[in-house]
């Protein structure tokens, strides 16, 4: 299924992690304003940022395993996600739909803001939070970018590489982190298969393509 409104790309995805970058920087300088114009209350902003990386490594696994994978009645619905995951599932070089886009980070990111403030009525820990989630969401489209874009020999990005690509090439309902393996290992869908998975000459080839 090819994604055909250029309109849908616009919005919902974005062509690497520069303009992922460029798309997240109004936030960005928008949280940081916040906190340097706040009264210094308490010294605890490191730790709703740390609170923040953590939301985002847990929104990643949901939406991956719950929005991403569940097959949809609404018809409408099922083809919008569809062009999207499973046109990538099934196009891994159609680096169009690599990144997300403006529709993903920003509600997400000023809810979650709303009600951090509503409940504390902090402003300064809820940009810090959202600062958080918005580096590790910033390092997690990096790492789903560059996953697809060459081999890795060694460390992480070899480690990620095999467990994102088993995913992929093996298990569809399996290893839904795309960064870690906490979720999965939490949520019943870890599967240590991947480390025998093994990047062949023909996988290469058709990661490899550009
Ligand atoms: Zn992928
Ligand atoms: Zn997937």
């Amino acid at each position: 299924m090819a994604i055909s409104h250029p309109r849908l790309l616009k919005w919902f995805a974005s062509r690497n992690p520069f303009f992922v970058f460029l798309k997240i920087m109004p936030l960005i300088i928008s949280f940081v304003w916040i906190v340097f114009n706040s009264e210094i209350r308490n010294l605890y902003g490191l730790h709703f940022f740390l609170l923040g990386i953590f939301a985002w490594s847990f929104f990643e696994y949901i939406t991956h395993r719950w929005l991403y994978h569940t097959i949809f009645n609404n018809k409408k619905l099922k083809w919008f996600l569809d062009a999207f995951h499973i046109h990538h599932h099934n196009n891994l070089t159609d680096y169009r739909v690599l990144n997300a886009g403006l529709f993903l980070i920003y509600p997400l990111a000023i809810f979650l803001w709303l009600i951090l403030f509503l409940f504390t009525s902090n402003t300064e820990m809820a940009s810090w939070f959202c600062m958080g989630m918005l580096a590790y969401y910033f390092f997690y489209e990096n790492i789903h970018y560059f996953i697809h874009y060459k081999i890795y020999t060694t460390g992480y990005m070899k480690f990620i590489q095999k467990y994102h690509l088993y995913h992929h090439y093996n298990k569809w309902n399996k290893n839904f982190g795309n960064t870690i393996t906490f979720w999965d290992k939490l949520l019943g869908t870890y599967d240590p298969e991947y480390k025998q998975f093994k990047i062949t000459k023909e996988i290469e080839k058709e990661l490899i393509n550009h």
